[in-house]
């Protein structure tokens, strides 16, 4: 069976070689694999690294001396390498695609672009547009405009919006690891995981301290761009990307040397995916156990006998983060009342919220359809 549609994220590691230069026999590979599966009926959607080290080698050519590494570049420094190396990255594209007589197009997105309702259904609609066409959009953070604080940083965060965005069927992240590995207790690496159902606690274990060389994501960033894959209904793989023909055998469901990992039996509507995934949080209200339970198990919604603070300041209809008394966050929707609001509130009855306030925006602190569950650590 072929898949309707399927995103794949290429890191920086497998894209460039040691230099930092493109690695076009490589690239020529991908569009190689990516044109069979295209001809097979699947929509093709590529997210992909290596602007910033393919600009720098070449920055390095113009200057004839070294640059800084990459690890003690400045922002600016790291932006402008972003903006060298971009046109080289589709340039290697439109040449690798093309001589499968395969479209290709840029687009650049931020992460504002997943928390702004009309920007998010203008990109959504734009790579429709695109994927009806037959064309392979060829996405990367745009990195020259996203600011530190809401940057992805690293596109496997990027990769799993994506799939979400599109409804696709996969997400293949092809990387410089095989998958995801088992470790002993002296962290040493033991056995592959092949296949995960659920991301519980043991999984996330695994991934501490993992990292690639030159890119910027480690196993912690695939373990969150699954989490958002797989809550999105999409089938998620990490394989190693310079393994022969790597792309056809995941698409046709062969033996192939990787981790799957695999949706969730209930998948998030759109509304609540934007919720959990889309915006940073404004905020964050404190709540006692009785209230998580009722939330997490019962699917209940927050009341104001529930809270026992908050962090940092909202307003009402903003996004916030709910966490248990430990800190943890399980929890995010939107708020009925201001942070200011709720700490007038906060261990009422609901009854009492008119007296206290004088007035009532609603019952709920959070209503139930307003919130979504998140699994954080
Ligand atoms: N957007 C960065 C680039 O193109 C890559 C981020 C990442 O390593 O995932 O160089």
């Amino acid at each position: 069976m072929a898949y309707r549609r399927v995103v794949i994220k290429v890191g920086t590691s497998t894209l460039t070689d040691e230099t930092g230069a493109l690695d076009r026999v490589y690239i020529a590979s991908l569009a190689m694999q990516c044109a069979a599966e295209h001809r097979s009926g699947s929509d093709m959607v590529l997210v992909s690294s290596g602007a910033i080290r393919a600009g720098t080698e070449q920055w390095e050519n113009y200057v004839g001396q070294p640059a800084e590494p990459l690890s003690r570049a400045t922002i600016p420094f790291k932006q402008a390498m972003a903006a060298i190396g971009q046109p080289l990255l589709m340039q290697a594209y439109l040449a690798a695609f093309g001589a499968y007589d395969l479209p290709v197009a840029q687009v650049l997105l931020t992460r504002e672009d997943f928390g702004e309702r009309h920007r998010f259904l203008h990109a959504r609609n734009t790579l429709q547009q695109l994927l009806k066409m037959g064309v392979v959009p060829v996405i990367n953070e745009n990195d020259t405009v996203a600011t530190e604080e809401i940057r992805f940083g690293d596109n496997d965060t990027l990769a799993a919006m994506v799939a979400s965005l599109l409804d696709a069927d996969l997400l293949i992240l092809l990387s410089d690891v095989e998958g995801l590995y088992e470790r002993d207790e002296r962290g040493r690496y033991t056995r592959l995981v092949r296949e995960v159902h659920r991301l519980d606690e043991s999984i996330w274990r695994m991934a501490q301290g993992s990292g690639s060389r030159v890119g910027t994501g480690g196993m912690i960033t695939k373990l969150q761009a699954a989490q958002i894959a797989t809550t999105s209904g999409v089938t998620m793989v990490i394989a190693h990307g310079r393994h022969e023909g790597i792309i056809h055998h995941i698409c046709r469901g062969r033996d192939f040397v990787g981790t799957v990992f695999h949706p969730q039996p209930r998948k998030l509507c759109h509304r609540k995916r934007w919720l959990a995934y889309g915006l940073p949080a404004s905020g964050a209200i404190v709540v006692n156990e009785g209230a998580k339970q009722r939330i997490v198990a019962d699917g209940k919604s927050l009341l104001p006998a529930g809270v026992l603070s908050c962090e940092g300041h909202f307003l009402p209809q903003q996004v916030v983060e709910l966490r248990d008394e430990s800190g943890r966050v399980f929890a995010r929707g939107f708020t009925n009342y201001s942070s200011e609001e709720i700490a007038r509130i906060a261990g009422c009855q609901t009854a009492q919220i008119e007296q206290r306030l004088g007035f009532k925006r609603a019952d709920e602190i959070i209503h139930r359809d307003n919130l979504v569950l998140v699994y954080s650590r």
